[in-house]
């Protein structure tokens, strides 16, 4: 083992023991009940762009999951703003209040 691992934000050396933090970041899929008007000229564009794609792509379009080692610094800047939006954006008011669970 390794007697460090580098933050993922900042590429900084993270030493045994030091505080840090995973960041976990799920992306799934949404759907809000509505489907679009699926016509043939729709259905087989679908079929075509879904032919172009590996199996593993098609997956990654519905689920995907990642995580991150950070150090305090970066976790909070993540925390603060994780689109890293410009200083006048008000991210969290437009955050969703989905459930995790
Ligand atoms: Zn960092």
């Amino acid at each position: 083992m390794s007697d460090f691992e580098e933050c993922s934000g900042c590429g900084r050396k993270l030493k045994r023991g030091e505080v840090k933090y995973v960041i976990y970041i799920s992306i799934v899929s949404d759907f809000d009940g509505v489907l679009p008007v699926c016509d043939d000229e729709y259905i087989e564009a679908v079929i075509e762009r879904g032919k172009e794609m590996s199996e593993e792509e098609l997956d990654r379009e519905v689920y995907e999951e990642m995580a991150f080692l950070v150090c305090k610094s970066c976790r909070d800047k993540f925390r603060e703003n994780p689109f890293s939006n410009s200083q006048d954006s008000d991210v969290f008011r437009r955050r969703h209040d989905r459930s995790f669970n």
